[in-house]
């Protein structure tokens, strides 16, 4: 079993979701955590919840979009925890229009809250972990990082920005005892899929079921994927013995067969 114990992990957009889920398994792996994200309420919530179950878990709210408070942000966790050790860079945000309705206020929103966030978290703590020798960077990307699907443009073209990152900053740590990976999940069951099933259902006049059907039969999955499936495998790249794992996009797209 993957031992984090002595580790400091930073989980951005961990109020909820992908993010909440990581923060417990890196908890239940030994790592003090912190979560961050823009709504407070929801972090203070899970922080809450795994010190209910004895884990060292420190709360911080920052919107991933804004230079000064990524920077504040991580000068506090590295505070609380010691360090940052692990990073996952989680927060992000999707919507679904076809291509002649997205606005530059969209475009701009996704790749800002995705990709942005995502350059400015790690600039914000890669040092510390280049100089201590040791590190973990863990990207939040998605199988919409890797090929194109209908009418997510903006959402597709951030991702594709998070693997393309990822893969750079790899090769520039490469060799320095820090890691940069991504993950890349299908349709997750969380809130985010929950927004998107709703969305469907009221502009195709489709019942629950159906929409997530029709989701899921136009990405190929058999059924959605557990949020603690993505989160073990985070904590998975973030094992010392990973350390041979570096700029891959690991796909969880939930096409395995039902036994
Ligand atoms: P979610 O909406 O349930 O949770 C997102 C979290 O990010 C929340 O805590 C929210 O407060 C935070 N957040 C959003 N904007 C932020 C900002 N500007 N600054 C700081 N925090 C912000 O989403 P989720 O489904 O858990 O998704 C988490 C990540 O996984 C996202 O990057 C998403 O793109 C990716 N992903 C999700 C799915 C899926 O099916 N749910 C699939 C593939 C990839």
């Amino acid at each position: 079993m993957t031992s984090l114990a002595g580790k400091g992990a930073l989980v951005t957009g961990g109020g909820r979701g992908i993010g909440a889920a990581a923060a417990e398994a890196l908890a239940v792996a030994g790592a003090r955590v912190a979560v961050a994200a823009r709504n407070m309420e929801q972090v203070v919530e899970t922080a809450a919840r795994l010190r209910g179950l004895g884990h060292e878990v420190f709360a911080f709210r920052c919107d991933v979009t804004l230079p000064l408070e990524v920077k504040d942000m991580a000068l506090a966790a590295s505070e609380a925890l010691g360090q940052v050790d692990i990073l996952v860079n989680n927060a992000g945000t999707a919507t679904s229009n076809p291509l002649s309705r997205v606005s530059v206020e969209e475009w701009n929103h996704l790749m800002a809250v995705n990709a942005t966030g995502t350059f400015l978290c790690t600039q914000a703590v890669l040092r510390g972990m280049e100089g201590r020798h040791w590190g973990r960077v863990v990207n939040v990307a998605s199988v919409a990082g890797l090929e194109g699907a209908r009418y997510i443009s903006a959402y597709t073209a951030a991702k594709h920005a998070v693997v393309g990152f990822t893969r750079a900053v790899a090769a520039e740590v490469a060799g320095s005892g820090v890691t940069v990976n991504a993950v890349c999940p299908g349709y997750v069951d969380t809130p985010l899929t929950r927004e998107t099933v709703n969305r469907i259902m009221h502009r195709a006049d489709m019942s629950r079921e159906d929409a997530l059907e029709a989701i899921l039969l136009q990405a190929g999955q058999t059924r959605l994927i557990e949020a603690a499936e993505v989160a073990d495998k985070i904590v998975e790249l973030c094992d010392p013995q990973s350390e041979g794992v570096n700029g891959e996009a690991v796909v969880i797209d939930g096409k395995d067969a039902l036994a």
